[in-house]
C-alpha cells in the first residue's frame, strides 16, 4: 500500500477523519506526473487527472465518491509514440466506522481512532483499471487511427527487411 507521505511534497491524497463532522465534504486532488512516477508502472508515462472527491459521513459510516477527469500518457502499441489517453470514471468506496469487520468483504472498516484516510493507493488502482488492453491512438472522424505515420512506415520497413 502506497501512502501520501511516500509520494512527497506535491501529493496530498488524504481525507481528515478525526473531527470530521457528519454530512458532505468536498476535496480536490490532482494526480500529476510525480504521482504516477512514484508507482513506476511502465504503462503509465505520466498524467494529469483531477479527482473531485465527495465524502458523505454519518456516525457509523463513510462513503467516498470519486470523480476522475483528465488524461494519462501511454504509448501506442502500433506506432510506439506517446499519446494522451482520456480518463473519465466515477467510483465510490464505502467504509464502516469503528465497528468490527462485517462479513461483507467489500466494506472496509476504519477504526474509531483513525486520524486520516489515505486514498493514494485506491486512486492509483482505479486509474490503472482504465488502461485499455490494446493501447492505440484514438481514431479520427473517418475511423482511421491517428498514429504517427512516419513512425509506422519506419516500423513497417524494419519488419519487412
Ligand atoms: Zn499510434
Amino acid at each position: 500500500m502506497k501512502t501520501s507521505k511516500e509520494i512527497g511534497l506535491h501529493g496530498s491524497y488524504t481525507i481528515p477523519i478525526a473531527g470530521l463532522s457528519d454530512g458532505d465534504h468536498s476535496y480536490d486532488f490532482r494526480l500529476d506526473d510525480q504521482f504516477f512516477a512514484f508507482f513506476q508502472n511502465p504503462d503509465i508515462l505520466g498524467g494529469d487527472v483531477r479527482v473531485a472527491v465527495k465524502v458523505e459521513k454519518s456516525s457509523n459510516s463513510l462513503v467516498a465518491f470519486l470523480n476522475f477527469f483528465g488524461t494519462i500518457r501511454i504509448s501506442c502499441d502500433f506506432c510506439l509514440e506517446e499519446f494522451n489517453f482520456p480518463i473519465k470514471v466515477s467510483e465510490s468506496i464505502p467504509y464502516t466506522l469503528g465497528m468490527k469487520p462485517t462479513n461483507n468483504d467489500d466494506i472496509q472498516t476504519l477504526p474509531k481512532d483513525t486520524v486520516e484516510l489515505d486514498l493514494t493507493q485506491d486512486l492509483y488502482d482505479i486509474v490503472v483499471l482504465e488502461i485499455p488492453i490494446q493501447k492505440q491512438h484514438p481514431k479520427d472522424e473517418s475511423g482511421n487511427p491517428t498514429c504517427d505515420l512516419t513512425m509506422l512506415e519506419l516500423l513497417k520497413k524494419y519488419i519487412i527487411e
